[in-house]
């Protein structure tokens, strides 16, 4: 059950792991809501938001909904990464179980503009298959996503990882670039210059966090394989 807290101040779940999440619970914080944001444990040293902060599987749908009853939450907002589709099933389910309300604000996605070569496929395998024979290949994707495009060894693989993988990659021929992308398009265009890039693949995750690459995709005219989410 809600706890009987006015309306005004209420205790809020925010299911984190994004930049709007945590410009999320810094505006919630500051309308007096007590906050606690909650991230999977995925990036070793995550930028934290403000308000309480804790790290973990909730183990599941019964477990985040009765998490969410033990501690009182008033209510639970989804921000999660759009293309984070488990945890927001959870989400939806624990609210049913709870009765605790849940609110969605995952980002819209990325709109084709002008300029824009893009060619959307659904997966993947259809982005590994979708690249020419002997493409220089920028990943703009996590460490989870990369095992698909090993089997295109005809191509050359450049990779950008927050950390750095814990076990080889298995590409027979690839680099990596560690670090987050840069803000500014003009950067990300010197790095797909520096590097020959002729292809750039990712995900359609909206947001203006990752949208400097797309900019400079279009400058430069490169094809971008773009996966789309459903
Ligand atoms: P996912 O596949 O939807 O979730 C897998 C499992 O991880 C969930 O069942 C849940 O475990 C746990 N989990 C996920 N998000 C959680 C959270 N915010 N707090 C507590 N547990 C969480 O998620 P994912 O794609 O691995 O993404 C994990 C997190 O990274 C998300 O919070 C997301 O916002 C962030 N993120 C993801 C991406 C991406 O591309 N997927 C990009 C940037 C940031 P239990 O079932 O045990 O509760």
């Amino acid at each position: 059950m809600p706890s009987s807290r006015p309306a005004s101040r209420q205790k809020i779940l925010i299911l984190g792991g994004t930049a709007e999440a945590r410009l999320l619970a810094a505006q919630l914080i500051e309308e007096g809501h007590s906050v606690t944001t909650s991230l999977a444990g995925r990036t070793v040293d995550p930028v934290l938001p403000d308000g309480e902060v804790r790290i973990g599987g909730f183990g599941g749908a019964d477990g985040l909904a009765a998490y969410l009853r033990d501690e009182q939450f008033d209510r639970m907002i989804d921000a999660t990464h759009p293309f984070a589709r488990r945890i927001s099933e959870n989400a939806i389910k624990a609210s049913a179980i709870s009765g605790i309300p849940l609110e969605q604000r995952l980002r819209p996605r990325w709109q084709k503009q002008p300029g824009d070569r893009w060619k959307s496929v659904a997966t993947l395998e259809a982005a590994a298959e979708a690249l020419p024979q002997a493409a220089t290949v920028f990943l703009a994707l996590g460490r989870q996503y990369l095992d698909a495009f090993i089997g295109r060894d005809d191509c050359r693989f450049v990779i950008r990882m927050v950390d750095p993988p814990e076990t080889p990659l298995g590409f027979s021929d690839h680099m990596l670039v560690l670090g987050k992308p840069a803000s500014d398009p003009d950067r990300e265009a010197d790095l797909f210059t520096a590097h020959g890039i002729t292809h750039l693949v990712c995900r359609n995750s909206g947001g203006p966090a990752g949208y400097a690459k797309i900019i400079a995709a279009r400058r430069l005219a490169l094809p971008v394989i773009m996966i789309e989410r459903d």
